[in-house]
C-alpha cells in the first residue's frame, strides 16, 4: 500500500556510493540527533507498545534519580536541581498522555509518536515571550533525547528484523548503525546526507549492498511502504515506478549480471598483464565476516584490515582476549597472502556512542583521532598491540598505524610496539618478532617526510580518502562539498606520483588503500605511476582484475606521462575514461 501523498515514477538523484540494482519497499528513519524509525504497528500490540513505553519512562526515571543523588553528593544540592526539572517534564502527563493517544490515532510506533509530540511541545514553548518558558525547552529536549535513547537501545535489536528484505531510507547512517545492516537482508540504503567515501559507503561497498548517499530531500518524498528502485551505479533512486520503468530496470540488471559474470570469469586466471607483469591486488576488509568474499576472489591477501570496526561493534573497548580471538582466526581463515591489520582508527565520525574517552570536538576529523586518540589512551592501544603481536604467530601479519603526521609519533609508537615485544618475551607468548610496521600517508604533511619515516617502517600505504579531505580541505563525509571531491586533480595527482617515487627511492613497499585503490578507472594510471599493489573492497576486484589481464603495463606507463602533464581534473577524467573503454570494450559487447 502506498502512502496518498506518494510521488509517481519520480527520479531523485543522490551519490554512488556502493554497486547495484535493488527492487523493493522502503522503510524510513527520520533522524534528529538519533535515528528514529517509522513503523506501522498491528492494533494487536498495541498495549504491548503503550507498556514498553511506561517500562521505558520508569527505567528512565530512575536514571535521573540516581544521576540526581551523584550530582548532590559530589556538586551539591543547587547543581541537582536541574534534575528537579528533568523529573517534572518525565512525569508531566499531559505529555504521556498526548503520545499515547497519538500512537492510538496512528498505529505508529512509540518512538515515532513520542518525538513528534516533544517536537510540538519544543515548537510551542520556544515560540513563549516569557524567558522562564522559553528555557524550559532545553530541558524537554534533555529529557526526549533520554527516553528517546532508551527506547532505541531496544529498537536497534529489533531492527533487523524490521528491515529484512525492505529498503532502508535513512537521514544519515553512522558507521555503527551501518554494521547492523549486515545482519538484517537489507536490500538497499539511502542516505540524505554523506558522500562516496562516507565510511558508511565505504561499509556497504564491503557488505555488497547497493546504496546511494546525498540524496537530498528522500526522506521526504519517500514514504513508508512507497515501493522504490535504487539503481546504486548511478546514484538514483525511483520512487512508485510505472510497469515501463520497471521492466526497463529489469532489463539493464539483466545486462550489469552479464558483465560481472564476465568480471568474475578472469578470477581463475594468473594476475599478469598482456606484457606478463604480475601485479598484486589486495583487499579490504572490516571484520572476519569479510574473508570468504576474500577468499572468493582470489586476493592476494588484506591490504587494509579497519580494526575500528570491531570496537563499534561492541560499542566498547573489547578485551586483549577478544581482539586476539577476532585478528587470529581473520588470519587463520585467508588463504593467500598476508593481512595488513591497520591499528585503531577511532575519532571522526567512528565514536563509542556515549563512551568517556570521546569529547564532543568541533572538528572531529582534525581532532582525537586514530594514533593520535591511542597516544593518549596507552593502556587501551598497548591491549590491541598485545593482542595483534600474540595473533602473529598464527599467520603473516604486517602492522599499520593510521594517522601518522611525523616521525615523532612513528618513533613513540615503534617504542611503545618494543616494550611490549619485551613484555611477551618475559611471558614466553609466540609472535613474530620481525612484524612488519607500515604507516599509512594521509596527512599532508607526510608527502614531504617520506624520506625521514623511511628509516623508521618497512612499508607505505596512501590512504588517498582522507588525503583528498586533507589535502583540498573538503569534509569526506559532507555532499554539500562532495563536487569538490576530484580525484583527478593534477596537485593530487602529482602528491600520489611523489610519494611513489621517494617510497621506491627508500627502497620502501608503496600500495593504496583508499577508495581510488578500487576504482577501475585509476588501476592503469596508478600501476602505471609504480605502485606496488592496490587494494579495495572485494566487490570491487573481479572488474579491476580483468582490466589488468587486458592492460600493457607499458601503456599504464605512458598513461601515467600523459596524464601527469595535463592542467585540468576533468580532461584527466575523460582521459582515464577513454583509456578504460578501449581496454574493457569488449566486455560490454553483446550484453
Ligand atoms: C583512507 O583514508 O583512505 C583510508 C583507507 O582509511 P579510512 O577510509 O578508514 O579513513
Ligand atoms: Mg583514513
Amino acid at each position: 500500500m502506498t502512502h496518498s501523498n506518494s510521488i509517481k515514477n519520480s527520479k531523485l538523484k543522490g551519490i554512488h556510493a556502493s554497486s547495484g540494482i535493488s527492487f523493493g519497499r522502503a522503510f524510513i528513519m527520520t533522524n534528529e540527533e538519533l535515528e528514529i524509525p517509522k513503523i506501522t504497528i498491528n492494533k494487536v500490540v498495541l498495549q504491548n507498545e503503550i507498556n514498553r513505553f511506561e517500562g521505558i519512562l520508569d527505567k528512565t526515571r530512575s536514571e535521573i534519580i540516581s544521576l540526581r543523588n551523584d550530582v548532590a553528593k559530589n556538586l551539591g544540592e543547587s547543581e541537582a536541581e536541574i534534575f528537579d526539572a528533568h523529573l517534572l517534564v518525565l512525569e508531566d502527563q499531559a505529555l504521556i498522555s498526548e503520545t499515547i493517544k497519538e500512537v492510538k490515532d496512528t498505529l505508529f510506533n512509540i518512538e515515532f509518536c513520542f518525538h513528534k509530540v516533544c517536537q510540538r511541545y519544543i515548537d510551542f514553548f520556544s515560540s513563549m515571550e516569557d524567558e522562564y518558558l522559553r528555557e524550559r525547552v532545553v530541558d524537554i529536549k534533555d529529557v526526549s533525547r533520554r527516553v528517546l535513547s532508551n527506547l532505541m537501545g531496544q529498537v536497534r535489536s529489533e531492527l533487523c528484523k524490521w528491515l529484512k528484505n525492505r529498503i532502508l531510507v535513512a537521514q544519515d547512517l553512522v558507521p555503527s548503525m551501518a554494521l547492523e545492516l549486515q545482519k538484517s537482508n537489507v536490500l538497499a540504503f539511502v542516505t540524505e546526507l554523506g558522500t562516496s567515501t562516507s565510511h558508511s559507503s565505504i561499509m556497504a561497498r564491503t557488505m555488497e549492498i547497493p546504496a546511494v548517499v546525498g540524496c537530498v530531500g528522500v526522506t521526504q518524498k519517500v514514504h513508508l511502504d512507497d515501493y522504490i528502485i535504487v539503481d546504486a551505479d548511478e546514484g538514483m533512486v525511483i520512487v512508485n515506478p510505472s510497469e515501463n520503468t520497471l521492466s526497463e530496470y529489469r532489463e539493464i540488471q539483466k545486462k550489469r549480471n552479464i558483465i560481472q559474470q564476465r568480471f568474475d570469469s578472469s578470477v581463475g586466471q594468473p594476475l599478469k598483464t598482456l606484457d606478463g607483469k604480475r601485479l598484486h591486488l589486495m583487499s579490504n576488509v572490516e571484520s572476519v565476516e569479510d574473508i570468504s568474499r576474500v577468499n572468493k576472489v582470489n586476493a592476494d591477501g588484506i591490504g587494509l584490515y579497519r580494526t575500528e570496526t570491531l570496537f563499534l561493534k561492541h560499542r566498547t573497548f573489547p578485551s586483549e582476549e577478544t581482539q586476539f580471538n577476532e585478528y587470529r582466526k581473520v588470519v587463520e581463515c585467508l588463504e593467500e597472502g598476508a593481512v595488513i591489520i591497520r591499528t585503531l582508527d577511532l575519532g571522526g565520525d567512528k565514536t563509542l556512542d556515549g563512551n568517556k574517552s570521546f569529547h564532543d570536538e568541533i572538528n572531529p576529523f582534525l581532532g582525537f583521532r586514530a594514533i593520535r586518540f591511542c597516544l593518549k589512551n596507552q593502556p587501551i592501544f598497548k591491549e590491541q598491540l598485545r593482542a595483534i603481536l600474540r595473533a602473529s604467530a598464527y599467520g603473516k601479519i604486517k602492522l599499520m598505524y593510521p594517522m601518522i603526521s611525523g616521525v615523532d609519533e612513528l618513533i613513540k609508537t615503534n617504542k611503545l610496539l618494543d616494550e611490549i615485544k619485551k613484555e611477551l618475551l618475559s611471558e614466553s607468548i609466540p609472535f613474530d618478532e620481525k612484524i612488519p610496521i607500515g604507516v599509512m600517508v594521509e596527512i599532508p604533511s607526510l608527502v614531504f617526510s617520506i624520506d625521514i619515516l623511511a628509516p623508521h617502517c618497512d612499508f607505505f600505504s596512501i590512504g588517498s580518502n582522507d588525503l583528498i579531505q586533507y589535502l583540498f580541505a573538503i569534509d569526506r563525509g559532507n555532499e554539500m562539498v562532495a563536487d569538490l571531491y576530484q580525484p583527478t586533480h593534477p596537485s593530487l595527482l602529482r602528491v600520489l606520483k611523489q610519494i611513489i617515487d621517494s617510497a621506491k627511492k627508500h627502497h620502501k613497499e608503496i600500495g593504496i588503500c583508499g577508495e581510488i585503490g578500487g576504482d577501475p578507472l585509476f588501476s592503469s594510471l596508478l600501476f602505471g605511476m609504480g605502485i606496488d599493489y592496490l587494494s579495495m573492497s572485494s566487490s570491487r576486484l573481479s572488474e579491476v582484475r580483468y582490466l589488468v589481464q587486458h592492460l600493457l603495463l607499458e601503456d599504464a606507463k605512458k598513461l601515467s606521462e600523459t596524464v601527469l602533464k595535463m592542467n585540468d581534473a576533468r580532461e584527466i577524467m575523460d582521459c582515464l575514461k577513454t583509456f578504460y573503454s578501449k581496454k574493457m570494450g569488449k566486455v560490454f559487447e553483446n550484453s
